[in-house]
């Protein structure tokens, strides 16, 4: 549903500047045309009858976001109003995009997404990167972005940024990255190794190479995984709370308050993987004993089961199904430990959704009975939370935080189309 906002009226144009002005009024008209349920796309007219803008103001914005790409017409429909029939207006596919990236433990992966959500093409490439050197792994993630860049452009697609997410503490926005444990690598400047990556690079377009290096060095965004996964579930619930904990080979959380991100002073809140369910527990790759990823991390949890090192979710799911005695005590053991360190986190920042992630997504159904058993006696406000307290599947489909990571390169477009416009 669309909010009401108002235009700035003449007698604040004054203060605002004619350039901010028409800045302001682009992002509102930009914002219906975003904001629209995808059934029922506005017209000029609707625009300018709720913002309070002319028709002629109106026309003329719309104007410039289509010429930008921006925004597309759609057919016109006659309506029940005297008059032309309306045009519906909506976001342009395959004309602005930006790219999400991921390094993690066992995969690298790549997406571009315009503005409309579309995924314009996407590379994962599943290898075992722990105890990788970052100069191979990042050379390798950029000749890989080098070569869907230079299909995109082709196409005619306008790349207007990337997001790199890593399975650790990262600083936001940009880096560096302090440690990866499950990589095994530490204090890592990502721009600069993508930098010196990029020179090592044979391209013959210097245009090509410009463009490059201003996604992956210049405007390049880092953040951790579960952060960017988060970012696709507060999209499709907006001003929601939820604590997202995103299960791969390591185990991160991302804490959503009234639909933002808590990311602590660094951007290093989150580790969850590293609450410690028994400190008299096995080693960690973080160095401490008995942390969650030792009972629920992929490994961990796969190797409980009884299955191989290449076996992935769905062949626990297949096992679970089949009623694999191992499979399930593995499963039952890693609710119980998600239960406790979720418990301690939820007794800390009275947040009271879960929502399952990764490689836990499948797994919802199994782990709720457990992890709900645990949460109900643990949480200290469980009692009076009555149904907040709850466990969910996430529905951000497979490798979330390159979408999410996408979604959030486009985030400053989307608020502010003028930056693409006016530059
Ligand atoms: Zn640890």
């Amino acid at each position: 549903m669309i909010q009401r906002s108002s235009a700035l009226t003449a007698g604040a144009m004054t203060r605002a500047g004619q350039r901010s002005l028409r800045e302001h009024n682009l992002s509102l008209v930009f914002s219906h045309v975003r904001e629209a349920a995808l059934d029922d796309p506005p017209s000029r007219a609707d625009i300018a009858d709720t913002t309070g803008l002319t028709k002629a103001t109106v026309s003329s914005l719309v104007g410039t976001l289509i010429d930008a790409g921006l925004v597309v017409e759609g057919d016109p429909i006659s309506s029940q109003r005297a008059g032309r029939p309306a045009i519906p207006l909506r976001l342009a596919e395959s004309t602005v995009a930006a790219l999400g990236l991921e390094v993690n433990v066992d995969f690298l992966g790549l997406r571009a997404i315009d503005i409309s959500g579309r995924v314009l093409t996407e590379s994962i490439a599943r290898e075992n990167l722990r105890g990788s050197e970052p100069e191979a792994v990042l050379g390798s993630l950029v000749h890989r972005v080098a070569h869907e860049v230079k299909a995109l452009d082709r196409a005619g697609v306008r790349l207007v940024g990337a997001s790199l997410a890593l399975p650790g503490i990262a600083d936001h926005p940009a880096g560096p990255l302090r440690l990866a444990p499950n990589l095994g690598w530490r204090d890592v400047d990502v721009r600069a190794v993508l930098a010196s990556a990029l020179k090592g690079l044979d391209h013959s377009a210097a245009s090509a190479r410009t463009l490059l290096h201003t996604l992956l060095v210049e405007n390049l965004t880092t953040d951790n995984e579960a952060n960017l996964a988060a970012r696709v579930e507060i999209d499709a619930h907006k001003g929601s709370s939820f604590i997202y904990v995103s299960g791969e080979v390591g185990i991160g959380a991302a804490i959503v308050v009234d639909g933002r991100v808590f990311s602590g002073l660094h951007g290093w809140a989150g580790e969850i993987g590293h609450v410690a369910v028994d400190p008299a527990g096995p080693l960690c790759a973080c160095g401490s004993a008995g942390c969650l990823e030792m009972y629920a991390g992929k490994r961990s949890l796969m190797e409980a089961a009884g299955l191989g090192d290449r076996s992935d979710v769905a062949d626990l799911v297949s096992a679970l199904t089949r009623g694999n005695k191992r499979a399930v005590g593995a499963v039952e053991a890693a609710a119980d430990a998600l239960g406790v360190a979720l418990a301690n986190c939820m007794n800390l920042v009275d947040v009271n959704c879960v929502v399952l992630g990764g490689d836990f997504a499948p797994l919802c159904d199994a782990l709720a009975p457990g992890l709900m058993k645990q949460l109900s006696s643990r949480v200290l406000a469980s009692r009076w939370v009555g149904s907040e307290l709850s466990v969910r599947a996430s529905t951000a489909g497979s490798y979330p935080a390159i979408t999410g990571g996408a979604m959030a390169a486009l985030d400053p477009i989307m608020a502010n189309p003028a930056s693409l416009v006016w530059g």
